[in-house]
């Protein structure tokens, strides 16, 4: 079988990322093995109430990212495989973390397949480590005075203490340094 030519290759890998944590990092890391650029694409989500707007998020990913030229960040609405194919894309990338992931995934894979089926949905299993860590959950455990440091990079956690103020870590005296 002839090889076709191809450019560049493009993979989008769309989300929320409010905030962007370290298991997003690990899928970006791994798509860039397997693809030229990677391209994280920020859902305009109307319905959904997010803690960081969409101009924060892409900022906070710019920050994350500075210098990566193949790492880039856009936002898009309406359908992702429309998006995909308008900026070159035949990949999408998403990210799995457990069988509780995967039935949404399953279904929005093959519906995407159905829209257009030359884009091509890729998963990719983060590091153990970050097989728990979710958006949400980095969001409560730091409102409720977790330490989030090895689940995000460093500009969210600055981000969600300019966001929450610092968080009160139970079990401390208030006066007390320790
Ligand atoms: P969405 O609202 O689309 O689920 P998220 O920002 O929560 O947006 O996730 C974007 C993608 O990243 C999804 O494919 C999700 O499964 C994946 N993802 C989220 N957290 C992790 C993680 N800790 N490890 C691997 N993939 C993750």
């Amino acid at each position: 079988m002839r090889e076709k030519r191809r450019g560049p290759s493009l993979a989008v890998f769309p989300g929320s990322f409010d905030p962007i944590t370290n298991g997003h990092l690990d899928i970006v890391d791994r798509g860039l093995a397997v693809f030229d650029r990677v391209r994280m694409a920020i859902l305009v989500n109307t319905e959904k109430k997010p803690l960081f707007s969409v101009e924060e998020r892409v900022a906070i990913i710019r920050e994350v990212y500075r210098g990566k030229p193949r790492v880039e960040v856009d936002t898009f609405s309406g359908l992702l495989v429309d998006y995909a194919r308008a900026v070159g894309a035949a990949v999408i990338i998403r990210g799995l973390r457990a069988i509780s992931d995967f039935e949404y995934e399953f279904q929005m894979a093959l519906m995407n397949r159905r829209l257009d089926p030359r884009i091509e949905t890729v998963f990719m299993m983060p590091a153990e480590s970050y097989s728990y860590v979710s958006s949400r959950l980095v969001k409560e455990v730091f409102q409720l005075g977790g330490r989030v440091s090895d689940l995000v990079p460093p500009v969210v956690e600055r981000r969600l203490r300019e966001k929450y103020g610092t968080p009160i870590r139970r079990g401390r005296r208030a006066s007390g340094r320790r």
